[in-house]
C-alpha cells in the first residue's frame, strides 16, 4: 500500500495520491454512451489491471503565484511571462496565478500500446479512457486543493485556461510546468510541447480579490461536453 505524503517545496503543494481512492471513485462512475454494457465489462477488465499490475501513479503539483507586476495582457508571476489576456477580470483584482500539473504517472499509456501490439484494441481503448477518467479525477482534487489555499488567503477563482487553449498559446507549456514546479512529480515538457508522462495535464486559474465569474469557459466548445465529468468545473470554483 502506498504512503500519502504531501510536501511543499518553494511554496507547491506536491501530492502523491492514494491510487485506491482514486480507483474507487472512478469506479462507481457510471459508464456513459452507446454499447454501455460492453464498456462496463471493458472498463472491469481495465480497472482490473490497474489494480494487479499497479498501473497508477497519480500525483500532483500545485502553485499559487502572486503576480510580479500589476496585471496587464502579459500577466508577470514567478519570473515567468505569460500572454493571457483572456484572465484579465472586469472587476475585482487579480492578484495570483494558481498554477497546477497533474498525472496518471507513465505506466497507463505503456501497457496501452503493449495491447495494440498484442492485438488487444478494444482493451487498450478501454485502458486509455480509464487513464482520462483517472487524470480528471486527479485534476479535480488538484482543483479542490489550490480553491481551499486560496480561500483560505480570503481569494477568488477567476477563469481557467491550459496552454493550447483559445486565450492562451501552446508554447505557454514550458513556463506553466516550471511555475507549478512539475519537475517534482517527474512531468516534464518532450516533443511538439507534449507532457511526459502523455496522462498528463497542467493548468491555470486567475487569483484574485472579488473575482466576478467569468462569461466564458474553456469547455464552452468541447465536443466532450456531454459526457464529461468535469465540465462545468471551473464555474463552480468560481461559485465557492
Ligand atoms: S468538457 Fe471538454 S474541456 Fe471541459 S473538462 Fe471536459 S474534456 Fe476538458
Amino acid at each position: 500500500m502506498q504512503t500519502r505524503r504531501e510536501i511543499a517545496l518553494a511554496g507547491a503543494r506536491q501530492k502523491r495520491l492514494r491510487d485506491a481512492e482514486i480507483l474507487r471513485r472512478v469506479a462507481a462512475a457510471p459508464v456513459r454512451g452507446g454499447a454501455a454494457a460492453l464498456r462496463a465489462r471493458l472498463r472491469e477488465e481495465a480497472l482490473e489491471l490497474v489494480r494487479t499490475e499497479h498501473l497508477l501513479e497519480a500525483a500532483y503539483s500545485c502553485r499559487i503565484v502572486p503576480l510580479d507586476a500589476p496585471p496587464a495582457p502579459f500577466l508577470r508571476a514567478g519570473g515567468e511571462r505569460l500572454h493571457a489576456p483572456r484572465l484579465l477580470p472586469e472587476s475585482g483584482t487579480l492578484t495570483a496565478l494558481g498554477c497546477a500539473v497533474c498525472t496518471a504517472g507513465p505506466k497507463i499509456e505503456a501497457r496501452v500500446r503493449a495491447l495494440f501490439a498484442g492485438k488487444r484494441p478494444s482493451l487498450a481503448l478501454a485502458l486509455d479512457e480509464l487513464g482520462n477518467a483517472l487524470l480528471f479525477e486527479v485534476s479535480r482534487r488538484a482543483q479542490d486543493r489550490m480553491l481551499a489555499d486560496a480561500v483560505r488567503q480570503g481569494l477568488t477563482f477567476g477563469g481557467e485556461l491550459r496552454a493550447g487553449d483559445p486565450g492562451l498559446a501552446l508554447d505557454a507549456q514550458a513556463a506553466v510546468l516550471r511555475l507549478a514546479q512539475a519537475e517534482g512529480i517527474g512531468v516534464r515538457l518532450g516533443s511538439g510541447q507534449a507532457m511526459q508522462p502523455l496522462k498528463s495535464v497542467s493548468m491555470v486559474f486567475g487569483i484574485g480579490i472579488d473575482l466576478p465569474k467569468t462569461h466564458w469557459s474553456r469547455c464552452d466548445d468541447c465536443s466532450s461536453r456531454e459526457k464529461c465529468g468535469l465540465a462545468g468545473r471551473s464555474a463552480t470554483l468560481q461559485a465557492a
